[in-house]
């Protein structure tokens, strides 16, 4: 499936939610969003009753493109997720939040999930030491995150990293401005996984 390459306001419209795809102007009055909260097109002013199978259809691409992923990469790790115990929807949002490409956007290294994780196929960082290039690559409690040497005076990482510092890290995470290297604390637990979608829906949409 391909990649949208059109103006990703027009998703956080189409979902009516914050998906957070723009960096820094999501959390500013320019956000698309705060200025114009219709739906994208020209019958964009209705926003009508939904039926069953649509509500939990929209949580499902709310949530895929929170996390900017295709239908394959997104049913993959679902699939994952239903074959590990416990519940389903706690497991699919843990599964998405310790991929390395979220894990380096939440510490602050990309201003969005997409710049993350093009940071991260470009090879600017390491995990454990090691040069990883994987986006999808899971982290476990304990990995440690850090910027390549070679990348350290890359000005986009050196302005990303001074911005995260004054920002607030998940509890999951911590973050050393000066090493450029953040760790895995622990598994993150469904409250400190900020996303604006009910899981829920999303199992049942893959159970129907
Ligand atoms: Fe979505 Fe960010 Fe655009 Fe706002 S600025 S509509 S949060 S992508």
């Amino acid at each position: 499936m391909s990649r949208y390459t059109g103006p990703v306001c027009r998703l956080c419209r189409a979902e009516g939610a914050k998906l957070f795809l723009k960096g820094d102007r999501c959390y500013t009055e320019k956000c698309g969003l705060t200025k114009r909260n219709s739906k994208p097109g020209q019958h964009g002013t209705r926003r009508g009753k939904m039926s069953e199978y649509g509500l939990r259809l929209r949580e499902k691409q709310k949530l895929r493109r929170f996390y900017c992923l295709n239908e394959t990469q997104f049913g993959a790790v679902y699939e994952k997720a239903t074959n590990l115990p416990g519940q389903t929807g706690h497991n699919f949002l843990q599964l998405l939040e310790r991929r390395l490409d979220n894990v380096v956007y939440r510490l602050g290294f990309g201003v969005s999930r997409n710049q993350a994780r093009q940071l991260v196929r470009h090879g600017h960082f390491t995990v454990n030491g090691r040069k990883l290039d994987i986006p999808s690559a899971l982290l476990n409690p304990g990995d440690v995150v850090a910027v390549c040497e070679g990348s350290k005076e890359m000005a986009l990482l050196k302005e990303n990293s001074e911005a995260a510092a004054a920002r607030a890290i998940p509890a999951w995470l911590s973050f050393n401005s000066e090493a450029m290297s953040g760790s895995v604390v622990s598994t993150p637990i469904r409250e400190q996984i900020e996303v604006p979608v009910n899981e829920q829906l999303v199992v049942e949409f893959y159970a129907r």
